[in-house]
């Protein structure tokens, strides 16, 4: 068997697209532009491209975008009297805090301290609870992204056994919540659980959100299973970097039904569910009806 691919980067395109003309028409009918600020405090790298792609994918749906670079020795009372003035200021209406942050500030403080409604990372507790007990929330852009590609591929979820490998609060919990919504039988599984590999090969679905290079092999695939790999590892091969995901794509595309290739998979789906995320929170605090 060879696996469909699950082509992420044609699919975000598509849901750009759709933003970009839902943001035409709020401009045009109703004269409001959905406006996304990224705080990114530090220098980190990697940080700098994925603020830098949002800005760009920002200002190409149509909305304003408004970056904040701080100095990595910003205190925590500059960091969170910013995030005040962004939750006053009526043009913005999503706030997005670059993670990680510098040792010295305390994230879940910073993230907490962001309005609920403008939290289009849906990072904040209130958010998470919403999420949890299935109230309406702003959901996590990853996760949603995975979800998105799966109903895509697959119609209903109901009744389907799905394994996320991984429980960070940023993926895997949040993907989990979204699997148990759809009618899943899920199973998180993570550094401590026994016989991973068994655990893989119960999977109808199978995410995969580690962070360790091609951890997860073929034989662990379950034939016809649909496996989002979420994972986002750079390694040297051949004498040059490349981006590869949690699990051996060559080895898994030979027995999976579907799969997420790295990169073009989850990747662009993420910074296009940050903009609908924010066009979202721009329907619902000017009292609109949200996109579908
Ligand atoms: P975290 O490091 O926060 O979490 C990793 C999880 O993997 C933990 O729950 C950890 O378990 C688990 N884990 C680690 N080693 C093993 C192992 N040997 N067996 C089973 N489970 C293991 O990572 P994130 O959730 O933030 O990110 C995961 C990956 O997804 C990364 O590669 C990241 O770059 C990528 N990513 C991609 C995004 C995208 O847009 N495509 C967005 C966000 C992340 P434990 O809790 O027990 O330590």
């Amino acid at each position: 068997m060879t696996a469909k691919i699950i082509d992420g980067k044609a699919f975000a395109a598509r849901v750009r697209a759709e933003v970009a003309g839902h943001v035409a028409r709020l401009k045009a009918d109703h004269g409001i532009t959905p406006g996304l600020a990224v705080v990114l405090v530090g220098e980190d790298p990697a940080s700098e491209v994925y603020v830098r792609s949002k800005g760009k994918s920002t200002v190409e749906a149509g909305m304003n975008s408004y970056e904040h670079k701080l100095d990595a020795a910003t205190s925590e009372a500059d960091l969170l009297a910013l995030i005040g003035k962004l939750n006053a200021d009526p043009a913005v209406h999503g706030i997005l805090v670059q993670l990680p942050l510098p040792k010295h500030l305390d994230s879940d403080l910073v993230i907490n301290a962001i309005d609920p409604a403008k939290d289009v990372d849906g990072f904040h507790i209130s958010n998470v609870g919403l999420l949890g007990t299935g109230q309406k929330s702003m959901v996590p852009c990853t996760p949603l992204g995975c979800l998105m590609m799966l109903r895509d591929h697959h119609g209903s979820l109901a009744g389907m056994d799905a394994v996320v490998v991984g429980r960070s609060n940023i993926v895997g919990k949040p993907m989990a919540q979204l699997l148990l919504g759809d009618s899943c039988t899920v199973t998180i599984a993570h550094s401590r659980t026994k016989d991973l590999g068994e655990v893989c090969r119960r999977a109808d679905i199978l995410v995969a959100a580690v962070g360790r290079p091609e951890m997860i092999p073929g034989d662990w695939v379950k034939p016809g299973a649909t496996v989002i790999d979420v994972g986002i590892n750079r390694i040297e091969r051949g004498g040059k970097t490349v981006l590869v995901g949690d699990v051996d794509f060559a080895g898994a595309a030979k027995v999976a039904g579907a799969i997420t290739p790295v990169p073009g998979g989850v990747g662009p789906m993420t910074i296009a569910c940050l903009l609908a995320n924010t066009l979202t929170a721009c329907c619902r605090a000017n009292g609109l009806p949200e996109p579908e």
